[in-house]
């Protein structure tokens, strides 16, 4: 599901906020970069980043989208997805949430679960390190892959 407009204005105002606060220079480069993965559900790669904001502004450099989606990475203004993918891809949307992702296409969608959210972390974690955050992953084949596929129903039992 593509973000509605309105959670894409919500996610645009709460970055230019914390760039506000934080100093952060609002270039207009930088901001469509960031319009573009927040009016985005695709988790998309930097490639990807780059051919979708050059139409709109066609001066901007492969250079500079993949130095800004990294400054916005380490400012946690933009989350990496990891791992299961060669290139790094990322996320706008900074909400406690989950991810379904296809094994096939590498499809990543969000989902939200107040039960995840509750997950209780096993006290064993905390003697490997310092917890930050948890999130779920679910690993799967998405309805596009499965028709492709010929299992339009994965779970029939013959
Ligand atoms: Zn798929
Ligand atoms: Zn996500």
């Amino acid at each position: 599901m593509t973000p509605s407009t309105d959670e894409v204005e919500r996610r645009i105002q709460a970055f230019t906020r914390t760039c506000r606060r934080r100093g952060l220079k609002i270039t207009h480069q930088r901001l469509e970069i960031f319009r573009e993965l927040a009016a985005s559900a695709e988790h998309p790669d930097a490639e990807t980043v780059f051919q979708a904001v050059s139409r709109r502004v066609p001066s901007i450099s492969r250079d500079t989208v993949y130095r800004t989606l990294a400054t916005l990475e380490a400012e946690g203004l933009v989350r990496r997805v990891e791992p299961l993918f060669e290139s790094a891809r990322y996320d706008a949307n900074l909400d406690r949430h989950h991810h379904f992702v296809c094994m096939g296409c590498g499809l990543v969608r969000d989902f939200y679960s107040a039960d995840l959210d509750d997950l209780p972390i096993p006290p064993a974690v905390k003697t490997l390190g310092e917890i930050e955050s948890a999130h779920v992953e679910v690993r799967g084949t998405c309805s596009a892959c499965a028709q492709r596929l010929g299992r339009t129903r994965p779970h029939r039992s013959e």
